[in-house]
């Protein structure tokens, strides 16, 4: 199967700061094991992570890379592999096909890895509108607790959306997944 991680918030630390350097990209515990358990019981994993803070200025697209390099590092080191990142760099006003809640990211993910559909995959975020690109793309959907999480749980008490599942965390929902 293919697990698309929403990136702050699911694998990394997030208290609504924007992430502007490696050196401010922290890991959550356990989320670097939990993407490599995906990949040793067999499934997919990419990244689709909204980053407007490039078309905000920032942080630059060097910046972006060298988070992703520590996390590809990091989860390489243990046996996993991150398959394909796919970023939106556009500020909100911009009205790109690519920012979530659009499904655009997900739809690179799924030319990215020649993929016929994303029916069956799974999205994974902290926030409501994780979701609601999961849902445009074809996607189940989970939600974290992590991150936003346990706003967007709260607010799904009053706007409801179809067919979300949470867990605590990332590593929680990989227990789930693979048991
Ligand atoms: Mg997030
Ligand atoms: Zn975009």
């Amino acid at each position: 199967m293919l697990i698309i991680l929403d990136r702050d918030g699911v694998i990394n630390a997030y208290d609504g700061h924007y992430i502007c350097s490696v050196d401010e990209w922290h890991p959550l515990p356990g989320s670097i094991d939990a993407i490599a358990r995906l990949c040793q019981a067999g499934h997919r994993v990419a990244i689709a992570t909204n980053q407007s803070g490039i078309a905000r200025g920032l942080y630059d697209v060097p910046d972006l890379d060298a988070m992703h390099q520590r996390l590809n590092a990091l989860v390489s080191a243990i046996g996993g592999r991150i398959d394909f990142i796919a970023y939106c760099p556009h500020h909100p006003d911009d009205g790109c096909d690519c920012r979530k809640p659009k499904p655009g990211l997900l739809y690179a993910i799924q030319q990215a890895l020649a993929l016929p559909s994303l029916a069956g995959s799974l999205m994974v975020g902290d926030s409501r509108k994780d979701l609601e690109a999961g849902l445009a793309g074809g996607c189940n959907v989970a939600l974290v607790r992590t991150g936003n999480g346990r706003d967007t749980e709260t607010h799904l008490l009053k706007r409801p959306l179809a067919g979300v599942r949470v867990f605590d965390d990332l590593a929680a929902l990989v227990d789930d997944l693979i048991a």
